[in-house]
């Protein structure tokens, strides 16, 4: 039998499987792709540079140990960093040789230094005479990593806050860009970086501030012509948490302030971490040079936590509160709130609200009526284009040919289904769905929906079509 980079790895991977924790196994080398094998080198792609570093960092002896198992003494590590999600990277391969040798990462561009012209600080949120500057943290106690808890949706942006808490401004995760949906833990995580930080270096300044907040402060300092100890503030700070910066979309004045902040602290080895509620690439009116600044480091996505993370925030927050309640309650909220950590917590503190000042038990009839409030409180509005583009993708088609003349049979079923999900999940009136999906008029919605109602009942097939889109829009 020859010897491939498959074969070579398969044999390192159960060494190593038996040598580490089975979670650990699964977060660190489950992901890594063998790709290449020539002579005694063998070739691993990563899936980002980050998960580079921590195999260099903590694996890398059980690493030789397995590969010169199999490849003798000369036995080489390469790994290439392929990123499956690159947000705009221009350079989706980078390959590294490990450790000793470990060559110079290539900055993508090069900043250009910014002079403090005034050495003496100013500084317009300290009293002035007092000598030693100390900037409160702003931070919340409340967010810690202890109470965060871990699930494989927040598992690399957990592990990266941990790496830039215990080495600010030594990783390459600089900045450290969390992001994800609303009430997903983006400012939880942020806290807990910084409250670990200042655990374990209680001497470094470490300010959290909202992105809405400080805009509010610079528009301020322009106002009172303090820009510049504004400035020299923000370059005073050894790790600075930015929190939500979507806020600054459209905002060029404060974008530009803050561009010259992060070019400062970044070249000092400072720390910055950011949160925003998209990827970098998503991000609208935001200034190309910040954008790219963003990429620099690592952006680590929050997900939508998955059905056994759900239960366990559940659980420890009825532990930490001390309460108990039967399972059958806690499954049921965890089924039916998905998308949504605050509304998770939200519709268990409220169970446990009534109970206490009603006295009541809780039952599953009242874990019912509290999650269907939060569920349809927050049930976000599809928009037509949307249900368009959906329906589309669905059926493999393009939204133009959805909205064309053609009485092709298969492209009528699609429009009309897109026309009934509008109908259903819209507020828009039958005429202006019409209008909106390939300009048809109201007679032609209604008879769609009455259509798709029909088939619905008759045909087996279309019942189908019509329970996967529901699933797709609620
Ligand atoms: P975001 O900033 O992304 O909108 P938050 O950080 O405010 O979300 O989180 C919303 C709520 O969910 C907070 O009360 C937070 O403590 C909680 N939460 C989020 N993620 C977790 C987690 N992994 N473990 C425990 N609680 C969490
Ligand atoms: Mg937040």
């Amino acid at each position: 039998m020859s010897v491939t980079a498959n074969s070579v790895w398969n044999n390192c991977l159960a060494f190593i499987q038996d040598n580490i924790q089975p979670q650990a196994f699964k977060t660190w080398f489950e992901p890594i792709k063998p790709v290449k094998l020539s002579e005694n080198a063998l070739s691993i792609q990563v899936p980002s540079k980050f998960f580079y570093e921590w195999l260099e960092e903590h694996y890398v002896k059980l690493l030789k140990v397995a590969l010169t198992r199999e490849l003798g003494d000369q036995a080489k590590l390469v790994y290439i960093i392929r990123m499956e999600n690159t947000y705009g990277n221009r350079e989706p391969f980078t390959e590294k040789i490990p450790s000793t040798s470990r060559g110079q990462m290539s900055p993508q561009e090069m900043d250009v230094p910014i002079q403090s012209k005034n050495p003496e600080l100013k500084n317009p949120f300290v009293i002035p005479g007092i000598r030693n500057i100390k900037i409160e943290s702003q931070l919340n106690p409340n967010y810690n990593f202890d109470n965060f808890l871990e699930g494989d949706s927040n598992r690399l942006a957990r592990s990266a806050g941990m790496a830039v808490a215990n080495k600010p401004g030594g990783t390459s995760f600089n900045p450290l860009l969390i992001f994800g949906g609303v009430g997903l833990g983006k400012t939880h995580l942020a806290h807990a970086i910084g409250v670990e930080i200042k655990d374990k270096y209680p001497e470094r300044t470490v300010l959290y501030i909202s992105a809405e907040k400080f805009t509010q402060q610079y528009i301020e300092s322009v106002k009172k012509n303090t820009r510049n100890d504004f400035i020299h503030f923000y370059q005073l700070i050894d790790v600075l948490i930015i929190d939500d910066v979507q806020f600054l979309s459209g905002k060029s004045g404060t974008q530009d302030v803050f561009f010259h902040i992060f070019n400062h602290l970044h070249q000092n080895g400072k720390q910055v971490i950011l949160t925003s509620d998209k990827a970098p690439v998503d991000m609208q009116d935001i200034e190309q040079r910040l954008l790219s600044r963003f990429k620099w480091g690592l952006s680590a996505e929050l997900q939508n936590p998955d059905y056994e993370t759900r239960i366990s925030i559940l659980r420890n927050k009825l532990y930490r509160d001390g309460v108990e309640m039967p399972d059958e309650i806690v499954e049921y909220v965890a089924k039916h709130i998905k998308t949504n950590i605050r509304e998770l917590e939200g519709a268990i503190i409220s169970l446990i609200a009534q109970s206490s000042f009603n006295k009541k038990e809780v039952t599953l009839e009242l874990a019912q009526q509290v999650v269907e409030k939060f569920v349809k409180n927050t049930k976000r509005e599809v928009s037509i284009d949307y249900i368009q583009k959906v329906v589309s993708d669905y059926f493999e088609m393009d939204v133009a040919t959805l909205q064309s003349k053609t009485r092709k049979r298969h492209i009528v079923q699609a429009r009309q289904l897109a026309m009934f999900f509008a109908k259903k999940f819209t507020k828009a009136s039958l005429a202006s769905i019409g209008s909106q999906i390939g300009k048809r008029d109201h007679a032609t919605v209604l008879h769609a929906c009455k259509t798709v109602d029909n088939l619905a009942e008759t045909d087996k097939q279309f019942r189908k079509y019509i329970e996967d889109l529901t699933k797709k829009f609620s």
